[in-house]
């Protein structure tokens, strides 16, 4: 194999945006670094999310980090989509746990009602949304959810 020559990198056309590292505060509001929080389950090396409280905020952080094989993997089979659509105009600023039932090592199923918040095209928005999550092979997985307000 041939190692071609790389252009020059120019920085891409990216909206200016810390980029998330393992040291960074964890975007899922957690008081802990993202290595240690939602990064570990991201990258595997801290197994699968216990709860699914502790999935809901992993997928949210998988949002932030556009972090496609995660949000992926932990997506129920019989609802998973294809692909993940990132949209490039849409940055997440916040995540409110509201509420969550059973979703812990004693369940099979489990509810976790949240508020995430957005800016999108400079608008500030809110996602309200009561997510149902299951086990699959033993690891907590997003069924789907129902949006309000
Ligand atoms: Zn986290």
């Amino acid at each position: 194999m041939s190692r071609r020559k790389t252009r020059p990198r120019t920085s891409p056309a990216r909206p200016a945006e810390p980029a998330v590292t393992a040291e960074s505060p964890c975007p899922c509001g957690l008081d802990a670094a993202y290595g240690a929080c939602c990064g570990r389950f991201h990258t595997g090396t801290g197994g699968s999310a216990p709860t699914a409280e502790l999935l809901m905020r992993s997928r949210y952080s998988a949002f932030v980090v556009r972090d496609e094989a995660y949000l992926l993997r932990s997506w129920a089979p019989e609802t998973r989509p294809g692909e993940v659509d990132f949209d490039p105009g849409m940055r997440w600023t916040g995540l409110e746990i509201e509420a969550a039932t059973d979703g812990t090592a004693f369940h099979q199923h489990g509810t976790v009602t949240f508020t995430a918040r957005y800016v999108h095209g400079g608008e500030p928005g809110a996602l309200h949304e009561r997510s149902r999550f299951a086990r699959h092979e033993g690891a907590w997985v997003y069924v789907d959810g129902d949006v309000g307000e």
